[in-house]
């Protein structure tokens, strides 16, 4: 059921798949989790590996909605997990596959955090027991933030 509220299917996502991933926007009743995030989320994650040289990525500074899926590319892949967990396996295959190669820019491009220190914590899923492997990575600091 495609309405007005629906916004613009994401960039290589069939519209089947775009619509899965509405249903579990509008379903969601978590505050990060509203319809059009998942979309903000992809395009954030791609601008992030598109920037030249080692990425260090934000952790978290303002707790609001919207505002972290713009600053932290790791509150964007949060985002993107929790989306993935909840979609049919044929919509979870398609948006896997479009956050496949960012994942693997991600990793090849960041700095494991040498002292495992915990910059990164999860505002989505607040009782998630494991640090995913994204967290394991050397933030930007004041220093480097642009
Ligand atoms: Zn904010």
């Amino acid at each position: 059921m495609w309405s007005q509220r629906i916004p613009e299917p994401i960039r290589g996502l069939s519209t089947a798949t775009s619509l899965a991933i509405f249903r579990v926007e509008q379903a969601s009743g978590n505050n990060y989790v509203f319809v059009g995030s998942t979309r903000r989320a992809v395009d954030s994650y791609r601008a992030f590996t598109l920037r030249p040289g080692p990425l260090y990525p934000l952790p978290v500074v303002c707790e609001c909605p919207g505002c972290p899926l713009d600053d932290s590319v790791v509150h964007a892949r949060d985002l993107l997990e929790h989306v993935l967990e909840r979609l049919p396996v044929r919509a979870r295959a398609e948006l896997w596959r479009l956050v496949l190669p960012l994942d693997v820019e991600f990793r090849w491009r960041t700095l494991p955090d040498p002292h495992q220190r915990r910059h990164f914590r999860n505002m989505i899923d607040l009782d998630a027991e494991l640090d995913p492997w994204w967290y394991d990575v050397l933030p930007c600091f004041e220093r480097c933030a642009t």
